[in-house]
């Protein structure tokens, strides 16, 4: 393993070797890592699902009920009731025609990119877009071309100049960026596939749960439902669990369940995993409350940080980069607010653009005032100590 121990020094001197933080507890506000209680300013536990009584309760009467694990494949004997039913509630919550879920988020994009496009066709997909669609992308036998992150004219172009060379073509776009927390130009994305006839792809991770009403997601905000042909969610961000699924048509659903390979070769989803979901989805159909105190939350943060003089990037949503921009003092801010009780973790090249370092804040509708205002203060006093922001005249 002499050529793992080489790259392992290189990222050590580097300066970017990891060491997990290690959590003693639930995905709560205040966590005990390394020993420590700190503000939990890094997770994607938008509605504080991860850790509810109300999903605990339906996954421990699925465990008494079916088990923990699902046994096979959903193509072969794996596919539980449960399962049926969960695929139901998404389709139903989501207001489209067809759900399917998948393992995870990731799986699904490995999964159904590859099912849906073939050597003839084209894949157009946004700089920005998640890893996994990237992946997912590489998995396919289809031609593939990058446009400039949210630029219609560049993927106008695109498709002007090379729609007519392939069958299919299909348009791959996140519904919200996770490092920048910006949201796609959905509208305007849909009406050109409408004028060059090709298919829509969103991968909504970072928007269900969160934007739309009660979280239905960026389809839903902005009124775009029967007009996009693919839509990935996750289940193991705002709603707090493990998982992802596809909404589309039935034909979509007919077909991943016969070419969607980690339908076909990855053991399906624990059937306790699938009844808490069910119930979180309960949730969001009764109230809003979840939502509501998630928006509220990151109107207050936001605001404050705004307030401070702070550097937002162009954050739409929960998400809040705090933009630094040089890496090492990007990474010494995080380890700083760290020290003083503050988790939020530091995110540098090559997983954002060179000289565009950043803290990436994740509100959440778990925190309370105080703690974000507490959060506030540490990440204030921080910031000028390291002079990011200038101290304010009285
Ligand atoms: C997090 C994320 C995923 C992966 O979802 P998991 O359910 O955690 O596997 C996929 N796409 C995007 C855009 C994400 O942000």
């Amino acid at each position: 393993m002499s050529h793992l121990d080489t790259k392992i020094s290189e990222l050590k001197s580097q300066g970017v070797y990891r060491i997990l933080p290690i959590n003693e507890g639930p995905c709560e506000a205040i966590i005990h890592l390394n020993g420590r209680d700190v503000i939990n300013l890094s997770s994607n536990n938008y509605l504080g699902f991860a850790n509810h009584p109300r999903l605990k309760k339906a996954a421990i009467e699925a465990i008494n009920k079916y088990g923990v694990g699902a046994g096979a494949v959903r193509t072969i004997v794996g596919n539980m009731d449960i399962h049926e039913e969960l695929d139901q509630v998404i389709a139903k919550f989501k207001h489209e025609e067809a759900a399917t879920v998948f393992q995870s988020g990731f799986a699904c994009n490995a999964g159904v990119i590859q099912a849906i496009t073939d050597e003839h066709d084209l894949i157009i997909s946004d700089e920005l877009n998640h890893a996994s669609i990237i992946d997912g992308v590489r998995l396919s036998k289809a031609s593939r071309a990058v446009y400039k992150h949210s630029d219609m004219n560049s993927l106008e172009e695109i498709l002007k100049s090379k729609r007519d060379q392939y069958q299919e073509v299909l348009i791959i776009t996140d519904g919200v960026f996770s490092m920048d927390g910006d949201i796609a130009k959905l509208p305007e994305i849909v009406k050109l596939a409408k004028q060059y006839r090709a298919m829509t792809y969103v991968d909504d991770a970072h928007g269900s749960g969160v934007l739309g009403h009660s979280g239905r997601g960026t389809v839903d905000h902005f009124g775009l439902h029967g007009q996009v042909d693919f839509i990935i969610g996750t289940l193991s961000k705002a709603i707090g669990v493990v998982g992802g699924y596809v909404c589309g048509s039935e034909a979509a659903r007919q077909w991943l369940l016969h070419r969607g390979r980690p339908l076909l070769f990855s053991t399906a989803m624990m059937p306790s995993a699938a009844a808490a979901i069910i119930e979180a989805f309960k949730m969001l159909e009764e109230s809003t409350e979840y939502t509501d105190k998630l928006w509220d939350n990151a109107r207050f943060f936001k605001g404050k940080l705004k307030e401070l003089g702070f550097d937002l990037g162009k954050s739409e949503t929960p998400i809040t980069p705090i933009i630094i921009g040089d890496e090492a003092k990007t990474m010494a801010f995080s380890r700083k607010l760290l020290e003083r009780g503050v988790f939020v973790s530091g995110i540098v090249f090559p997983t954002v653009q060179k000289g565009m370092g950043r803290v990436r804040c994740m509100v959440s509708a778990l925190h309370s005032k105080e703690q974000l205002q507490k959060a506030v203060n540490i990440i204030q006093e921080t910031a000028i100590e390291m002079h990011i922001i200038t101290k304010k005249a009285v």
